[in-house]
This record gives C-alpha cells, sequence and structure tokens, in this order.
C-alpha cells in the first residue's frame, strides 16, 4: 500500500512499488528508526535500498539502530525553494554522522542520514537555534509526525551528549 501524505502543504508520496522505502517509514511512523543490515556482510545502510551497496547482496534484515550523532555537514536555508518553507526560513538541513558503524567499512565512511534541525518536539528549528548548530554538533533523532503512516527522522541538539565549545560554521557572519 502506497503512503500519501502533506507536508507543509507540500504533497509526499511513497509508491506501492518501493518496498524499501515503506518498510523504512513504516518503522518510523511508529518512532522506530530501522536500517537494513545485510545478512551476508553485516554492514548497515542508508539510505533504504534493493541491494547492499557493499557485497551486493539482496538479502538483509531490518534492524533497530539508535539515533544518535554528529553534523558532518550542514544548509542553512536562506532562500526557500517551495513556499510551503518560506515562513520557517532561515531553516538547516543537517547531514549527520550516525555514531553507529562510523569509520566502517572505512575511516573515513559512516551511515549519514539527512534531516531538518527541529525543536525536541520535532517543529522545525527557530534562527536563535539555527545559530547553535555547526559541523560537530551532536544531535539525536526526534519524527515529526506528517499524518497517520508517516513520519519524517529529523535531529534535535543532544541535551545530554558532551558538544563541541565552538562548533565549526561556514563564515558568513
Ligand atoms: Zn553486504
Amino acid at each position: 500500500m502506497s503512503i500519501q501524505a502533506n507536508y507543509l502543504g507540500m504533497p509526499l508520496s511513497i509508491d506501492e512499488l518501493d518496498q524499501e522505502n515503506l518498510a523504512y517509514f513504516a518503522h518510523c511512523a511508529r518512532h522506530d528508526f530501522q536500517l537494513q543490515k545485510c545478512d551476508d556482510c553485516g554492514l548497515l545502510r542508508y539510505p533504504p535500498t534493493t541491494g547492499c551497496p557493499w557485497c551486493a547482496s539482496p538479502r538483509a534484515t531490518w534492524t533497530p539502530v539508535e539515533g544518535r550523532g554528529e553534523v558532518h555537514s550542514y544548509v542553512e536555508v536562506h532562500h526557500a525553494i517551495q513556499p510551503a518553507f518560506k515562513a520557517h526560513t532561515p531553516y538547516m538541513v543537517l547531514l549527520v554522522d550516525l555514531d553507529t558503524q562510523k569509520g566502517q567499512p572505512s575511516e573515513t565512511e559512516a551511515l549519514r542520514v539527512v534531516g531538518n534541525l527541529t525543536t525536541p518536539d520535532g517543529a522545525l528549528a527557530p534562527p536563535d537555534l539555527v545559530r547553535q548548530i555547526g559541523i560537530g554538533t551532536r544531535v539525536r533523532m526526534v519524527f515529526s509526525d506528517v499524518a497517520d503512516a508517516l513520519s519524517l527522522p529529523q535531529w534535535t541538539i543532544d541535551g545530554a551528549a558532551l558538544q563541541p565549545t565552538r562548533p565549526w560554521r561556514y563564515p558568513q557572519e
């Protein structure tokens, strides 16, 4: 069964043939972050795909993964490309290195999960929060409920983690 929803006035759709993303978002709807773990080489992968990017095996098992990590890179968006996001600028898109499997299968690799920066309750972060974030900031996953069958994994500052004294930010201010 496909997923149809509306996010900030924007239609979101996952086709019924996209079994991997349907399974991924079925877990997310329960606020349960799971990734496919290859049955042959044992590595996790993101985003969801039909085959293992490391060994090409089609066999995998959905596995719970801790939603914690560190900002690998970010984009601070001031000019919304979608009208629905205009009221929320500046907003942040984060690329986060998960702690799980960081440095595997080679030292420069990690599971890098994309999401917006949000408040702890999953709303897009206000400008004062956006300014605190940079490369190296510790974050934890939260879910934004969009519809009954659809919740988006997002990122918020991990209040329990030791933070860098000054996370690295692009020189723009
Ligand atoms: Zn594999």
